[in-house]
């Protein structure tokens, strides 16, 4: 080692313990890191690509990192960036598995079967594609809900059935899966007609070209040469294939994961993979970490004793912390779900009134639902606050109108954006007119937007047919608003004077901004045409993130290397990623720094807050009856786990006697976890609750 490099390593080990130092300075190997919550995997593992990049002088290029969300994504590069220097940062892959197949398959599109500017068809995209087949089907979207068909498909992707695999298996099927049967081939024909692929296809996609073609594996196993990963227990069979597929002879892995964290167990992923990750992987040495870093020992305690209940443990961990016993953990008791709300939003503003800050503080609830009663209440007192997950920004219907407008400009056969905004502000294209336009377009084989140019060039001829001609009368402002946007985007100097164009040009600014006047919307009510305006400085911050940096990746020759350098084709795809991937967040919040945090327990994940109230922590709700009648709590309980040891100082857990459920008030009161950790206080004396308490 030379002495910059000493100097370096000593830098990097400084501050962490024996068994973190061992792991960041390891030889290259691959590695497995199990550990529990707070233990300092996150930051091993940041430190180790630090370690690799200046000690063992590994180019940046060769190196992939993998996390679970973008935001998690964002931070590990920010983190590495701080302790090497920005400037390596450009060529260093830090992705989440999605973001890792776009890149990947953006790179080889025309391996992968696709054209080089596809579009991604993010959750509410699927939701309207599902129910236009279905209304041709002729099959009732109140009885087979469009959100219950697109999640059936994306479970079906997940396991690597295409809708004629499905189709092959004779099985006896129910009901919805004979509509599955029906609609899944027509889906999958529409995303390639319209040059689509959804969250699961960008998957399925990488893993069959990987799996083809042996030049492009050999190419990107020979570059990936360290590949580590984040939150592994929350992985699915598909992307460990990925991992496998990704790492050659001389690649090294390194997965980092906590099994008592697994919480996407209804998601398909499966913590088993640890396991496999010790045997298939050559000779892994496995690292244990011991001290939690976070939280207070009164918290560890509650969670050890939540967790040993557990019998399918891959190890046995206790949690022992290094300070100290700290505050005891409340247990709120409250007479109903409105009392919750309002007894927590009290023990919120007292704290924020004696100093603490508001983004210290975190609301974590089991359902999006619980949110409602909390947000409503921090409004009232004029609170800031910021949700997270639930209807993330980007699913928010106008931002996917503008996103939309944005998409058509980029792909003439998106008939599924098409169509959404056709009438969107109202220009008095209804239902009929859509139904004729996709009928011509049918005939012709044709894109919608090829089918509006028709009729317009048409249906205004003199002597044109009366229907075509009356149909061209109402579609000749619609098609000059496309020509118009379509000429924006090429005189357009940035990004985000595009978007602004866009969204003023198409009058969906003006629309909104009237709707929210309409309805009275409030400082807090998450103004529409705010949103939008957001939407605006997400591309500016965008244009300064990626000024440079995508073109100077000096990856092997890409199939597509201009395409790359399409700034729009980017942005959306990027925020096509955020949403309805349901762990990201919206730009909009982290332009608000000092908000309460409000989120579930699944999303709040690998994130740390000083004081955090987990509510509803009802019988019936955590654990859910759903998994109480199937008889196994115990990613139930792994979600109680991940959602106090989230808490590093103070930690409440709310709960209530009765609750509204679809409008009914139902009796709950306490959760079987909080009775199991209750009585491990039972005489313990301990610092009352004072700095939450009022
Ligand atoms: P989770 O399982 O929740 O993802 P984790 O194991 O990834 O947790 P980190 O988030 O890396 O844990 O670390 C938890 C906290 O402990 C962070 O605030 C981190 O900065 C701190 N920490 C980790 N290691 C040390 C150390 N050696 N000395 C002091 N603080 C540490
Ligand atoms: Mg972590």
């Amino acid at each position: 080692m030379d002495c910059m490099a000493t100097l370096d390593s000593d830098f990097l080990l400084k501050g962490l313990n024996d068994a973190q130092s061992e792991a960041v300075s390891a030889p290259l190997q691959n590695m497995l890191i199990v550990a529990g919550a707070g233990t300092g995997k996150t930051r091993v593992l940041v430190s180790r690509v630090s370690w690799l990049l200046k000690v063992e002088n590994i180019p940046a290029r060769n190196i992939l990192t993998v996390t679970f969300t973008n935001k998690a994504a964002a931070e590990m590069r920010q983190r590495i960036g701080e302790l090497v220097g920005e400037d390596v940062l450009h060529a260093l892959w830090s992705c989440t598995f999605h973001s890792l197949c776009l890149r990947l398959l953006r790179a080889y599109s025309s391996r992968a079967g696709l054209s080089p500017d596809f579009s991604i068809l993010d959750t509410e995209g699927q939701k309207l594609l599902i129910k236009r087949i279905e209304k041709d089907l002729g099959i009732d979207v109140k009885e087979y809900k469009p959100s219950q068909l697109a999640s059936a498909i994306s479970t079906l992707k997940e396991k690597g059935l295409r809708a004629e695999d499905f189709l092959k298996k004779k099985n006896s099927r129910s009901e919805l899966q004979n509509v599955l049967g029906r609609v899944y081939p027509i889906y999958e024909e529409s995303c390639k007609q319209e040059d689509l692929v959804d969250f699961s296809e960008l998957l399925l996609k990488t893993l069959e070209m990987l799996r083809v073609h042996d030049e492009l594996r050999d190419l990107l196993q020979r570059r990936f040469k360290e590949i580590l990963v984040d939150e592994f227990q929350d992985t699915n069979v598909m992307q460990y294939e990925l991992l496998k597929l990704l790492s050659g002879k001389e690649t090294h892995v390194l997965a980092v994961g906590d099994d008592d964290q697994s919480i996407y167990g209804w998601r398909g992923a499966d913590f088993a993979n640890m396991q496999r990750f010790g045997k298939e992987f050559s000779q892994v040495k496995t690292i244990a970490l011991q001290k939690n870093y976070r939280s207070s020992q009164n918290i560890l305690d509650i969670a050890n004793v939540l967790i040993s209940a557990n019998d399918n443990r891959l190890i046995q961990k206790e949690l022992h912390g290094v300070h100290g016993q700290g505050y005891r953990v409340e247990f709120l008791h409250n007479s109903s779900g409105y009392f919750e709300a309002v007894n927590i939003g009290n023990m919120i503003a007292s704290m924020i009134k004696r100093g603490v800050r508001a983004r210290d503080i975190a609301v974590l609830y089991r359902n999006n639902s619980l949110s409602a009663a909390i947000e409503s209440e921090l409004s009232n007192r004029g609170i800031p606050y910021a949700v997270y997950g639930g209807l993330k920004f980007f699913d928010r219907a106008e931002i996917q109108d503008a996103l939309a407008y944005l998409r058509i400009l980029l792909n003439d056969a998106d008939d599924t954006a098409l169509l959404r905004i056709i009438n969107v502000p109202s220009r008095k294209l209804g239902p009929k007119v859509v139904e004729n336009l996709r009928r011509i377009a049918q005939d012709r084989k044709c894109s919608a937007m090829q089918a509006i140019a028709l009729v317009c060039e048409y249906g205004s001829q003199k002597g044109a047919p009366k229907e075509l001609a009356s149909l061209a009368k109402k579609l000749v402002a619609f098609g000059d608003l496309i020509k118009k946007l379509k000429s924006l985007k090429e005189h357009s100097s940035s990004l985000s004077e595009l978007v602004k164009g866009v969204i003023e040009e198409s009058g969906l600014y003006e629309y909104y901004r009237l709707k929210d006047e309409k309805e009275q919307r409030g400082e807090y009510d998450n103004q529409r045409h705010l949103n939008l305006e957001q939407l605006v400085n997400n591309a500016v911050s965008f244009e300064a993130e990626n000024d440079g940096q995508s073109t100077e990746d000096d990856f092997e020759p890409t199939e597509n290397a201009n395409n790359s350098k399409d700034s729009l084709l980017n942005f959306i795809s990027s925020v096509s990623l955020a949403a309805g991937t349901e762990l990201s967040e919206s730009g909009l919040q982290e332009s608000v720094p000092d908000t309460v945090n409000l989120m579930t327990i699944h999303s709040s994940k690998g994130l740390e807050f000083r004081y955090v109230f987990i509510v509803g922590f009802d019988k019936g709700v955590l654990p859910s009856s759903i998994s109480e009648s199937r008889g196994d709590i115990s990613e139930e309980r792994r979600l109680a786990y991940v959602g106090i040891t989230r808490a590093v100082e103070q930690l409440c857990l709310s709960y209530s006697d009765q609750r509204l459920f679809f409008g009914k008030m139902e009796v709950t009161g306490p959760s079987q976890f909080l009775q199991e950790v209750a009585g491990h206080y039972a005489g313990s004396s301990g610092k009352p609750f004072e700095v939450m308490r009022a």
